[in-house]
């Protein structure tokens, strides 16, 4: 594309990555600060993050000293007048972003775009203050603004169709993938990103497990590359406290994007995460240190029974080895409707143990369901609660199993399925009831806001899918990945929650249920009118 003239307003964290974008994709780049020294500082650190590309072999020194010779810093708004795009990256105020463009109008000309970097605030409302709404646009990046591959395009209500095409444009050429989002609260990326957050703290209100375990279950089971705390404490608890209570509050108490009672008192006592070295976890420095061990959540407030790790085949071996002999060290019944019946059947056979015909006189029982929980399915099936041990049937858990035991289980039950499961070659972690497991409970939410998204049409399905993996950073996007699972089971575990808990959270989205009832792909298109 033509290289374009951007103005760039606000040299902090996110107008510095925006200047380094646009300068090394060819662009003239003018970057203007209250704060004169912020730009000048701001200037520095773009040149020494682009000289470390060069020594780094991502971009020749020529490229750098044209890039270098395209940024320059005014301390005068008034040379934004020949700008064609001005993108502002001020602080995160209303009044303050209204009279920012209010004047930036008087100067541009009525050719230039003016784009807002808000995270939170309404398009529509920011364009309300402008004399020329229609070419007033949220262009919303993400931190570090070069190295995190999206931009979210947001039309305000007046904006023209016209404009959403040139910054598009403008996104593509970068590199950067551009989704399109409707001026709703979250737009996009952080809108989906609500269910990790929200049900992981619901996970540990509930103690059916505890910090650690929850996070570990998502990175082992479910493929995150961080669980819900860890991510947590890497943003600040204060940072993502004030977005968790903002969304919620701007979609008048949905009660899937309910804050947890948890958060509240750990902000008041400074538990923010790495920044004050104590969240979730405790760090050695503050900034950047790996996170040591969970010093808060189900085991700081006493007696959360999950317990996790490779298994020392206790009761089983120490019996084996008391009678000597060959024979059966342990007995097991093994649901006939669990889906990976023939496999947890070899791992029986492996660890010794005999598979029963009938659940009467074992020394435990083995089942695998989606959605409800293990107290709930052992009594509706007859089975005895005290021997009952749940397998999380979730394909794709190579890496790690969950364990659900019931409100009752045995601890020699328990240390049975500790023995059967150590031979399984991957970990596995023994949590306590909870409606749908861990890693269901997640991705079903997860996949009910995607869902939820689409129904509202704030986004396309390509680009739900997109601002998940790009701008979240998981595995797959929510809606494949609602494929990969089944939207039935998804459907199901939001079923069983919804009527164990009662909880209309967890109420699933008719465009979720409609699609599960059909068959059809949640990648499918909408259906033209
Ligand atoms: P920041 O505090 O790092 O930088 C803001 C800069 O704007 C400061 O240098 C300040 O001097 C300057 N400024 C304030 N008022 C000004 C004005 N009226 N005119 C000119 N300059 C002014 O903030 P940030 O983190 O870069 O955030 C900027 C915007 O981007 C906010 O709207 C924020 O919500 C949004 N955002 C931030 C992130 C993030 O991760 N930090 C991500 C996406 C969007």
């Amino acid at each position: 594309m033509a290289a374009l003239r951007i103005g760039v307003v606000g040299a902090g964290t996110m107008g510095r990555g925006i200047v380094q974008l646009f300068a090394a994709a060819g662009h003239e780049v003018l970057c203007y600060d209250a704060n004169g020294d912020a730009a000048k500082a701001a200037m520095a650190q773009v040149l020494g993050l682009l000289e470390r590309n060069v020594e780094k072999g991502r971009m020749t020194r020529a490229d750098l000293e044209s890039a270098a010779a395209r940024m320059r810093v005014t301390g005068a708004l008034d040379e934004f007048a020949a700008c064609d795009v001005v993108i502002e990256a001020v602080v995160e105020d209303l009044a303050v972003k209204i009279e920012l463009f209010r004047k930036l109008e008087a100067i541009v000309t009525n050719q230039a775009i003016l784009a807002t970097n808000t995270s939170s605030l309404s398009v529509s409302a920011i364009a309300a203050g402008c004399r020329h709404p229609a070419r007033v646009a949220g262009l919303h990046f993400f931190n570090p603004v070069p190295l995190m591959k999206i931009a979210e395009i947001i039309p305000g209500l007046k904006t023209d169709g016209a404009i959403t095409e040139k910054l598009r444009a403008l996104i593509v050429a970068t590199g950067h993938r551009a989704v399109v989002a409707a001026d709703q609260p979250g737009f996009l990326v952080n809108h989906a990103g609500r269910g990790l957050y929200t049900e992981g703290l619901r996970l540990l209100e509930e103690r059916v497990a505890d910090v650690a375990d929850i996070d570990r279950l998502l990175r082992d089971a479910a493929g995150f590359r961080m669980g819900p705390f860890e991510l947590l404490d890497l943003t600040g608890l204060d940072v993502s406290a004030r977005v968790m209570d903002s969304i919620y509050e701007q979609f008048h108490q949905e009660p899937r994007f309910r804050p947890s009672p948890l958060v509240p008192p750990r902000v008041a006592a400074g538990l923010f995460g790495r920044k004050t070295r104590q969240g979730w976890y405790a760090y050695e420095s503050a900034g950047t240190a790996p996170a040591q061990s969970a010093i808060s959540g189900g085991r700081e407030r006493g007696s959360c029974a999950a317990e996790q790790g490779a298994a020392e085949p206790r009761n089983a071996e120490r019996r084996n080895a008391e009678r000597g002999t060959a024979a059966p060290a342990f007995r097991v019944w093994i649901d006939p409707a669990a889906d990976e019946g023939s496999a947890i059947a070899a791992l029986v056979a492996a660890a010794g143990g005999d598979v029963c015909g009938s659940p009467v006189n074992v020394d435990l029982i083995l089942v695998q369901f989606w959605g409800g929980d293990a107290t709930g399915y052992a009594q509706t099936q007859g089975l005895d609660v005290r021997r009952c041990v749940a397998v999380d049937p979730l394909p794709g858990l190579t890496r790690r199993r969950t364990l659900m035991q019931t409100v009752a289980t045995s601890r020699e039950a328990r240390d049975v399925a500790r023995t059967v499961f150590a031979g399984d070659g991957v970990g596995y972690t023994i949590i306590n009831d909870s409606l749908g497991f861990v890693v269901q409970r997640v991705l079903a939410m997860i996949v009910n806001i995607a869902a939820d998204l689409a129904q509202r049409g704030i986004a396309t399905v390509a680009d739900i899918e997109a601002a998940v993996t790009l701008g979240l950073g998981y595995p797959h996007g929510p809606l494949s990945w609602g494929d990969r699972i089944g939207a039935q089971h998804i459907l199901r575990i939001l079923d069983k929650q919804l009527e164990a808990s009662g909880d209309p959270r967890y109420r699933a989205s008719p465009w979720l249920r409609r699609r599960a009832a059909c068959g059809l792909s949640l990648l499918s298109p909408e259906p033209e009118r």
